[in-house]
């Protein structure tokens, strides 16, 4: 393959653009969401985890090639001991062929961080939270003080970040406690996005919490005014604007209205490995060739290696929950990244 060819667009073999690149920076965290982790999590040795150095070199050849958004995420990204430094180096390469930067967190460590995230370029961030009762949230997460998280959104919003609060939904309180979430992300200018529980790690339950979005919807629809207005954002979501709030809610629906045809991203998990779907088990591995001996050649050899991943890059999804039963990845989403 030729150096020209390296440079030119990314795409898949259906034609779709790959220019959103997703990077797990840590399979840690320090929630336990039930959704997500058990309680007994075995985290990843260190020494097969990236170091940062290597995180920052994989994605300045992402960028190379054609990618224009990374968001890291996690585990926690923001547990990652010297994170900062990362964010900084990505930073650079702001307006150098990377137009955004930006993370998904739990937001615990937010209030810590703000202002120095805006220094190194970012400027939106999503921020995962499901309840505003704090016994709840510390049910959701088995330990978690729900008051870290309002202050990180707090000092988000102060340092001049754009919010996005997220929310995976769930059977049971969340039907009732959605009004809550809707009024408090709209009454502050954040958007409110809801996410429909995905089959991953199959040590966790699921169709006793599973709620499909279609539902949630219909009932919503029961006691606000929801408008649809057209996707802009490029992602997975589908916004309606609430008419009461004036805020804009948005639907990720990957269970009961597949989203693949339009998928832009690729996912990177710390350990180095390509993840082209987040719902298949295929994936390559980075880190060998980027820690091999010939480090010259290394940056042609990763490039043939995403290129050669990326046109195998799956059509679609394999998920699926029914009444009784689940069809899903047994890699939960904390190795991956959300
Ligand atoms: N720790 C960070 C956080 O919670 O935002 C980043 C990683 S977390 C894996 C990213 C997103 O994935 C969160 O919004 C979380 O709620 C969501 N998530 C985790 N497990 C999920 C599942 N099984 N189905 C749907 N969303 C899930
Ligand atoms: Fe941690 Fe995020 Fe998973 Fe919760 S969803 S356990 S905060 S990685």
């Amino acid at each position: 393959m030729s150096e020209s060819d390296n440079k030119s667009t990314l795409a898949d073999s259906f034609g779709r653009k790959v220019t959103y690149l997703r990077v797990s920076v840590t399979d840690r965290c320090d929630l336990r969401c039930t959704y997500c982790m058990s309680e007994d999590m075995t985290f990843l040795p260190r020494n097969e985890v990236l170091s940062l150095e290597e995180i920052e070199r994989l994605c300045q050849v992402f960028v190379g090639m054609g990618v224009r958004k990374i968001r890291l995420t996690g585990g926690e990204p923001l547990v990652r001991r010297n994170v900062m430094e990362l964010f900084d180096g990505l930073g650079t390469m702001l307006g150098n062929g990377l137009d955004e930067l930006t993370l998904t967190t739990n937001g615990t460590l937010l209030s810590r961080h703000a202002r120095d995230l805006v220094s190194a370029g970012v400027r939106r961030v999503n921020v995962s939270l499901d309840t505003l009762d704090a016994g709840r949230y510390r049910g959701i997460t088995r330990f978690g003080s729900i008051h870290n998280v309002l202050a990180g959104v707090d000092a988000a919003l102060t340092a001049g970040l754009k919010v996005k609060l997220n929310a995976v939904a769930s059977r049971g309180a969340f039907e009732s406690e959605v009004d809550d979430l809707i009024r408090f992300a709209h009454g502050q200018g954040m958007d409110l996005t809801l996410i429909e529980e995905m089959p991953l790690g199959f040590g966790l339950a699921r169709t006793e919490t599973h709620l499909p979005l279609s539902k949630l919807r219909a009932d919503l629809e029961g006691r606000w005014k929801l408008i649809p207005v057209p996707d802009s954002t490029g992602g997975p979501a589908r916004y309606v604007r609430v008419a009461e709030t004036g805020g804009r809610l948005g639907f990720i629906t990957p269970m009961s209205c597949n989203f693949c045809s339009a998928c832009n991203r690729v996912r990177l998990d710390c350990t180095g490995r390509l993840f082209t779907c987040m719902g298949q088990e295929g994936s390559v591995d980075l880190r060998t060739v980027l820690r091999g001996e010939d480090s010259a050649k290394n940056t042609t050899l990763l490039e043939n290696t995403i290129h050669g991943a990326i046109e195998r890059k799956p059509e679609g999804h394999g998920f699926s929950i029914g009444r009784n039963h689940v069809s899903g990845i047994d890699r939960t989403m904390s190795v991956l990244g959300g």
